[in-house]
């Protein structure tokens, strides 16, 4: 999924459960918020090179917990909304307890992430949280056609329909700036709707690593760079400015490691983003 990253929490008694969903699985989507202040990823994934270190090792990944969405949303070490995925997305998650009538955990199963809560008073963070938890929604229902808009649904939301516990979450933070879940999947709705108009439009990462006057420059930079085994390319922004820029990656990561690579090489740079 073009948005997540891997941290699977392979020490979770959850992962190793690994319990399949039902067929007609995921039925739907349970967004939850934490309920703590602390919008850092760190504190539930253990992912220390994107994440930062968590020295209490008190996340997601370990023996002692009863619990394990799918994924977390939050802060990465350098203050960015990532998405981590901690279970893969098709195994039944510890997400939202009981109800009256059952539990969306398993039958029917339901795909759960969690937000980071704040201090709930940042508009900037709400707004780059949810909309990252709609972009989300929007690709699992692109992946998984079994999940329908209406059962896009809070936590509060899954207790009304008497499948999970009694919480508030996290309606209490979109009440805070005036939003329902009504808003979110309206969000969500328009995600989907604008990803089926411009198919292939998704992100593109890739690795720049010189800006130069000329052409000529920029294309002699760049076989420095072929040179030492770096595939790119030179990227005309205007008669006076070349770019210099190596990969293409669905995958942040994947241009942070051949960033890393072409650092290595001796070659200095950063990453764009650039629609494919
Ligand atoms: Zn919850």
């Amino acid at each position: 999924m073009a948005i997540t990253f891997e941290a699977f929490a392979k020490n979770n008694p959850c992962y190793k459960a690994a319990r399949k969903m039902p067929a007609e699985s995921p039925a739907g989507i349970i967004v939850h918020s934490t309920g703590a202040n602390n919008p850092n990823l760190k504190r539930y994934v253990n992912a220390p090179e994107i994440c930062g270190e968590n020295l209490y090792k008190n996340y997601f990944d370990r023996a002692d917990i009863e619990a394990c969405p799918h994924a977390v949303i939050g802060l990465d070490k350098s203050g960015s909304v990532r998405t981590a995925q901690l279970l893969p997305w098709n195994i039944c998650c510890w997400g939202c307890g009981g109800g009256s009538k059952g539990s969306y955990n398993y039958s029917p199963a339901y795909i759960q992430f969690e937000i980071c809560e704040d201090g709930l008073t940042d508009n900037q963070y709400f707004e780059k949280a949810f909309e990252q938890a709609a972009q989300l929604c929007a690709e699992l229902m692109k992946s998984y056609p079994t999940i329908k808009i209406e059962n896009v649904i809070s936590h509060k939301e899954a207790h009304a329909r008497g499948y999970a516990s009694n919480h508030g979450d996290p309606d209490h933070w979109l009440a805070k700036f005036g939003k329902d879940m009504d808003w979110f999947r309206d969000l969500v709705k328009a995600k989907v709707q604008s990803a089926a108009e411009k198919p292939g439009t998704a992100k593109r990462y890739r690795v720049q690593i010189g800006a130069f006057t000329n052409n000529a420059g920029a294309k002699n930079y760049l076989a420095q760079a072929k040179a030492k085994g770096l595939n790119g390319f030179v990227i005309k922004v205007s008669s006076k400015l070349y770019r210099v820029q190596i990969g293409s990656f669905s995958v942040r990561e994947n241009a942070e490691k051949y960033l890393a690579q072409a650092k290595a090489a001796g070659f200095n740079g950063f990453i764009v983003e650039a629609d494919a």
